[in-house]
């Protein structure tokens, strides 16, 4: 139950025919559902199998591997309605989305043409992994290495963590140190694509190697699965280096840190959707509760608050699409994909605690969207850099673009 609230938005044809057909579709079966599927914490096949129909997994991978071939700034929009269903559909897209950017960015002809084409009908899905059990923020630090062999192969060894899609995927671009003693660090460091086989804990055949632990537990962001990998001799032929060895040996940081730009528009798109639901949800329940013989959203205190959501989802939707809009137009974003991230990803947590508010004890309540929107609406704070650090690379940014 919630109101429908018509957003300003500037978009051409195709945007608005794409966001009100997903639109519909996440009224239709996203939002129905997603208190089954994050109840009983399961993989929302169903939905998943629809978005493949629909074509949304290759949104922007380019028409002639199959997809869509739109930009960042549609797929932002498609996002923002994703998330605004349930952000955990928007998980299962968001890392086949960054993989598919590192491929049409970075990859070799051979790299493009083998993956893309499957990637774009949803067939394969993608993971991205950079972190490990001792490090998140501090990338340069990782521990996990790769080696290569006699026979020309890469033998890959380490623990990942926190893997989205780490279980259901069939590939992974992973990042390991392949020069230990490189200074700076983040010169030793590579991304391959390593291929597994989707669903399937330890792996076997030419996959050997390649182990995932059981499904890490969540407070939230249920449905899609977040796991450890541990690569214990992992083979990943010379092939598989993003970018084709020559080109991709120790450029791994450099390759990931910027598909992590496109990323943090992403996870913005993501809070602008979720602070959107809450807003929906704020208005309709403010004026169906009575207190004092009046709707509650008859009290000033509560309109106030209704204003506050309306007016910085506004702002954060405006700077996620500005962001994006840099990107696509082929400039430097990281200033403004980091303020999108920060600004955003705190208005949905923001947005999601007021309107937890203004349902009083009911908000407590499992038999109320809000208090799923509540448990994951924190995520968006950590993911793809926590606020701490947007706040870093804003003011370094700042401090490079205005140096006196
Ligand atoms: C559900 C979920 C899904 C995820 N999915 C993925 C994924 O698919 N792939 C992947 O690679 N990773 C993934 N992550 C990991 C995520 O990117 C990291 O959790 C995040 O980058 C933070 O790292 P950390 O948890 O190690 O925290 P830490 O880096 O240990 O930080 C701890 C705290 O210290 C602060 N901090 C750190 N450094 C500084 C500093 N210099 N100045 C001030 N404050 C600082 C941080 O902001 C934070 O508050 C996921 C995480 C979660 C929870």
């Amino acid at each position: 139950m919630a109101v429908d609230t018509a957003a300003y938005s500037e978009q051409t044809d195709i945007q608005r025919d794409i966001t009100e057909m997903v639109r519909q579709f996440v009224d239709e079966q996203i939002i129905p559902n997603a208190e089954h599927y994050d109840h009983e914490d399961s993989f929302p096949e169903p939905i998943v199998e629809q978005m493949k129909e629909l074509g949304l997994f290759g949104v922007t991978i380019p028409e002639e591997y199959g997809g869509m071939g739109l930009d960042l700034t549609t797929y932002a929009m498609i996002v923002e309605e994703l998330s605004r269903g349930w952000i955990s559909i928007s998980g299962v897209v968001n890392t086949h989305f960054i993989g598919s950017y590192l491929l049409m960015k970075f990859g070799t002809d051979e790299q493009k043409n083998h993956f893309l084409p499957k990637m774009a009908t949803g067939e394969i899905r993608a993971a991205f992994s950079l972190s490990e059990p001792e490090v998140g923020s501090d990338v340069q630090g990782i521990k996990s290495t790769a080696k290569k062999g006699e026979d020309g192969k890469w033998e890959l060894n380490g623990q990942k963590m926190w893997v989205t899609n780490g279980l259901g995927s069939s590939v992974v671009f992973v990042l390991m140190k392949t020069d230990t003693k490189a200074e700076p660090p983040y010169k030793g460091m590579t991304c391959f694509i390593t291929e597994k086989e989707p669903w399937v804990e330890t792996n076997s055949g030419e996959y050997e190697g390649l182990i995932v632990p059981p499904k890490i537990k969540k407070m939230g962001y249920k449905g899609v699965e977040s796991t450890e990998l541990v690569y214990d001799g992992y083979r990943c032929p010379p092939e598989r280096v993003l970018g084709g060895e020559e080109a991709g040996v120790g450029q791994g940081f450099v390759q990931m840190m910027d598909a992590l730009e496109v990323g943090r528009v992403n996870v913005a798109a993501r809070g602008v959707g979720i602070a959107q639901r809450a807003l929906e949800l704020a208005l309709r329940y403010s004026q169906e509760r009575k207190t004092f013989g009046k709707p509650i959203a008859q009290h000033q205190a509560i309109q106030f608050k209704l204003a506050d959501m309306a007016t910085k989802i506004e702002a954060a939707r405006l700077v996620t699409r500005k962001a994006a809009r840099l990107k696509d137009a082929g400039e430097r974003s990281d200033l403004e994909a980091g303020m999108a991230k920060l600004l955003a990803s705190e208005t949905g947590k923001e947005c999601v605690e007021e309107c937890f508010r203004i349902h009083g004890g009911y908000g407590y309540s499992k038999e109320y969207e809000i208090e799923r929107l509540y448990r994951d609406a924190p995520l968006l704070l950590i993911g793809e850099g926590t606020s701490e650090i947007q706040r870093m690379v804003i003011g370094k940014k700042l401090l490079q673009r205005y140096k006196i």
